[in-house]
């Protein structure tokens, strides 16, 4: 039977807690068939947190977030953003390897949800970046977002929905797209 966590109580623990909680997580059927947890990489007073969608083939082999095709195109567009190592952190909305890569489950995002909230809570960045529909289901459960038109959450952050990096790899004709949905939010993190 699954835990019932409390983000709260996560928060108290810490980064390390969290990450030996997850490793220790057995709250979906993932777990069984992941070879690495994949936690988080990156700045711990981001300005900007990265939520991408679940760990790929790459990423269950090593263990690190946007280490594949993916990573690469990310890396890109952390360039053009103008952001510096200090700046951002990349996080993913679950922490196993969906079978086949196929897209989460909604009971698997829900089952992750904690520590996804843990982590963005003790980030506190100023804006967080949505790396398309699946990071956007777990903080937006009516009212969808428009891709590119920000919006304040708690009067905290802002969140934003823009391409996932392993989308551009297919459709190149995007990049050009999502430079200019950055380019109309620059002021959100410069
Ligand atoms: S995906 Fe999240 S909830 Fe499911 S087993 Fe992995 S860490 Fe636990």
């Amino acid at each position: 039977m699954a835990t019932v966590r409390s983000v709260n109580e996560l928060v108290k623990q810490g980064f390390e807690g969290i990450e030996k909680e997850i490793m220790e997580c057995t709250d979906c059927k993932l777990h069984e068939t992941v070879t690495n947890k994949v936690i988080s990489k990156g700045s711990r007073s981001p300005k900007v947190v990265f939520v991408g969608e679940a760990p790929g083939k790459n990423e269950d082999e090593t263990g690190i977030p946007f280490c594949g095709r993916a990573g690469k195109n990310l890396d890109v567009m952390v360039a053009y953003m103008g952001l510096s190592e200090n700046d951002y952190a990349v996080i993913n909305t679950i922490k196993c390897r969906p079978p086949n890569n196929r897209s989460p489950l909604k009971n698997e995002i829900n089952a992750c949800k904690p520590f996804l909230q843990a982590q963005i809570e003790l980030l506190a960045p100023k804006v967080i970046i949505l790396l398309g529909n699946t990071a956007e289901k777990a903080f937006c459960d009516a009212e969808k977002l428009e891709w590119g038109v920000p919006r304040i959450v708690d009067g905290k952050s802002t969140l934003l929905k823009i391409y996932h990096p392993a989308a551009l790899i297919y459709q190149r004709s995007r990049i050009e797209e999502q430079n200019a949905l950055i380019d109309s939010n620059r002021h959100l993190w410069e």
